[in-house]
């Protein structure tokens, strides 16, 4: 029975790390060279063309197709001097993961290879099996992908890829990626309005990410001797090793040699494709690692975070090993996160969220925070519909998890300045006075890094320069979140704006009109705001007298997209009609409760085919036992109740499994997708999951090791 987990034991200890070849010693020498970026756009294109699309890039502007045709023309020698065959539109469709059709470059007619601006600018994916919501039920059959110039085209393997959009053909998006785009020019224009008020000059600004990607790594014969894992991307059952994350000793520990050639070589890669990847480090459950780049703008390093995971999974199997991104692939150890960093930049080279030595500059960095604040306390119904996935949800509001609370740490130094602009209310400010200095905004410290990015434990915390959104879960795909912090911001700072510009056509001077917004908004939004432990049973007691949301898990929290205010919100900022955002929603939790479906099976199956029939075997060895104690005359009260013991717990797993099924079963015949996904929420997963789990995992404990079918935690964590 237990013939496979020994030699996938066997067959993980003795593995050598894989040392990478790098092109040459030099990052610089190889770095992009994957990537066709805006340096090799210039070189291979007419100064006439190269300006074409330079300004459509960035301003968002469609290219015509004899500029695409310019360009399809050079990216393809480029590519073919590369060795590359095909090329293939990439896009993100709902599933959650990356898409891509190929097509070769080879054009058997005429007998060369031939790549036209039309089919780099279109593409018709059978679309058919992607989810669509029932958007193209109702509409037209088929969707396109088109082009996104803005996000660079990149070679992997022989194949050249395009970052493009999925889109119905009555134009309703199909991804993350056409959503994103739009909030993204929604979040610059509000914000290149508001940031007029303080500087003229300032005509774009543009959002900035950097994810922080955390992951597991484990042995791909220890992985595949798992079927949880290959089929759910987490062990359903599995009792804790002896020794799990309580030393701590894992955290910024020295990183395993075949970790680190497995590190090295992703890294090699994703700088091939220009994705600028920069830090790497153990992170605190055993075997889990984070990696970070550089911040990128957000629809870029959207794309570049997908890309690297693809190439973190591809890289991976290089060197027999599995990357996990699921947000808790083991009970009882740190889940999956992915810290998502995140500013507003203008184009005169302000980081909006940088506090300065200047006054002046403060109360620009303090009308974004201010406002980003604001926003996440008025909409934060939606941020938590972003991260919402059924693997999110065994991080967020699970009993060992932190709470899907959605609040704001700021540290104590800001609390401080946002305290007392607060209670300066009512100070009268006379001409020739200092305003800054009055209100106690004159000295905000620049360098508060230290002071801010102490609390770990808050979904949304101001670190010094950059807000890091940290509730969104380990294989999201980000444009999700970014799409509704994008979104919720450029709402805020509109109606900033409006606000603004009513006081003063009243006859307010422009800075106290600002400031009295502000201090509108410091209040309104307190509740939002909180700088203790985030994962203590006091905040969610908290947090209810606050008012605050507390919504555990998908099913639910999905709904925040379709009530009438996001929707009025989406709408308003052209990022999603309602068409969209409900198509949206059917998809996620269609996706939620096909997830839950199986894991439950997946259960079922270990349970009745592999727990019990072990269990068992074991019981009857057991049995055996004690009736050859007891015709000897021996004491046999201790095998007995070892027995006893067993035999409770087999029974509640089979008559636990059985009861899930018929449960499944019932609810299978639900057609409303919410409900369906509720019910499997909270009756096949709610009542059964940890339940089976909890007497599967006591039977490991009396089960004979020998005998054991699935590997065990303390292999799978610490052999590598
Ligand atoms: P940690 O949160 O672990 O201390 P770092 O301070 O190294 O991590 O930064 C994490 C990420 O934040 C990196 O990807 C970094 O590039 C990104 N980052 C830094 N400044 C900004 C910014 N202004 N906007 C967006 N991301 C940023
Ligand atoms: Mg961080």
């Amino acid at each position: 029975m237990a013939y496979l987990r020994f030699k996938a034991v066997e067959e993980a200890a003795k593995r050598q790390p894989l040392v990478p070849e790098a092109p040459s010693n030099k990052v610089s020498d190889y770095y992009k060279s994957a990537s066709f970026d805006m340096d090799k756009m210039k070189q291979s294109l007419s100064p006439d063309v190269f300006k074409k699309v330079k300004y459509s890039i960035e301003n968002g502007k469609k290219i015509d197709e004899d500029t695409a045709d310019a360009v399809a023309a050079a990216v393809k020698t480029w590519a073919i001097s590369h060795g590359v065959t095909t090329y293939t539109h990439w896009f993100q469709p709902l599933t959650g993961s990356t898409a891509e059709k190929h097509d070769s470059f080879f054009d058997a007619i005429s007998g060369i290879e031939k790549f036209k601006g039309s089919a780099l600018i279109q593409q018709e994916p059978d679309a058919s099996s992607f989810p669509s919501g029932g958007i193209r039920q109702t509409f037209e059959a088929r969707g396109y992908t088109a082009w996104d110039p803005s996000s660079p085209m990149f070679l992997w393997g022989t194949t050249l890829c395009i970052p493009t959009i999925f889109v119905s053909y009555t134009s309703e998006a199909l991804d993350y990626k056409a959503p994103l785009l739009k909030a993204l020019e929604a979040v610059d224009k509000a914000a290149t309005s508001v940031c007029k008020l303080f500087d003229r000059n300032i005509s774009k600004v543009t959002g900035s990410l950097g994810c922080e990607q955390e992951y597991f790594l484990i042995d791909k014969a220890l992985h595949n001797s798992r079927p949880d894992l290959v089929m759910a991307g987490r062990t359903v059952f599995g009792h804790n090793p002896a020794r799990g994350q309580q030393l701590d000793d894992h955290y910024f520990g020295s990183i395993p040699p075949r970790v680190y050639s497995y590190m090295r070589d992703f890294e090699i890669e994703c700088h091939k494709l220009g994705i600028p990847v920069t830090t790497r480090h153990n992170e605190v459950a055993p075997s889990q690692f984070e990696v970070a780049p550089l911040f990128e703008e957000i629809n870029v390093g959207t794309d570049h975070n997908l890309l690297m995971m693809d190439v973190m999974r591809k890289v991976a199997d290089k060197h027999n090993f599995v990357v996990l991104f699921h947000e808790k692939p083991f009970a009882a150890l740190n889940g999956t996160g992915k810290h998502n960093n995140w500013s507003l930049i203008t184009d005169t080279g302000v980081n909006l969220f940088q506090p300065s030595s200047s006054a002046r500059e403060n109360l620009l960095f303090l009308t974004f925070f201010v406002v980003t604040i604001k926003a996440v306390h008025a909409y934060s119904d939606i941020l938590r519909a972003s991260i919402a996935s059924a693997g999110n949800d065994f991080r967020l509001g699970a009993n060992e998890a932190p709470p899907a609370i959605i609040s704001v740490f700021i540290g104590s130094q800001l609390t401080e300045v946002l305290n007392e602009l607060e209670s300066n209310g009512n100070i009268k400010i006379e001409k020739g006075d200092n305003m800054y200095m009055k209100l106690g905004i004159d000295k905000i410290p620049e360098i508060i890094l230290d002071n801010t990015d102490r609390n770990r434990t808050s979904p949304f915390a101001f670190t010094g320069n950059k807000f890091e959104f940290r509730a969104v879960g380990g294989s999201a795909n980000v444009g999700q979140p970014m799409t509704a912090l994008n979104t919720i911001v450029a709402e805020q700072l509109s109606l900033f704006k409006e606000e603004v510009d009513g006081l003063m056509k009243d006859g307010k001077e422009k800075r106290l009109a600002i400031v009295e917004v502000l201090r509108k908004y410091i209040k309104e939004s307190k509740d939002v705001r909180f700088e203790g432990d985030g994962y203590s049973e006091e905040w969610v007691k908290e947090a209810e007298k606050r008012k605050l949301p507390n919504v555990k898990d998908t099913p639910r929290a999905l709904d925040a997209y379709l009530v009438k205010k996001s929707k009025e919100l989406f709408n308003k900022h052209s990022v999603m009609n309602d068409k969209e955002l409900e198509a949206r929603n059917e998809v996620l939790l269609e996706n939620y409760i096909m997830k839950v479906q199986i894991e439950s099976r997946v259960m079922g199956d270990l349970s009745l085919n592999h727990i019990i029939p072990t269990a068992i075997a074991y019981q009857n060895k057991l049995i055996n036992n004690a009736t050859g104690l007891a015709s000897l005359g021996l004491d046999n009260t201790a095998v007995l109740k070892v027995i006893e013991k067993i035999t409770e717990h087999i029974d509640a797993v089979k008559s636990g499994v059985l009861d899930m099924i018929d449960e499944r079963r019932r609810v299978n015949k639900i057609e409303d997708s919410r409900e369906k996904a509720i019910e499997y929420c909270d009756n096949v997963k709610g009542k059964y999951f940890e339940q089976i789990r909890y007497h599967v995992d006591k039977l490991e404990l009396f089960v004979d090791d020998e005998d054991w079918p699935l590997v065990k935690y303390r292999e799978m964590l610490f052999i590598r």
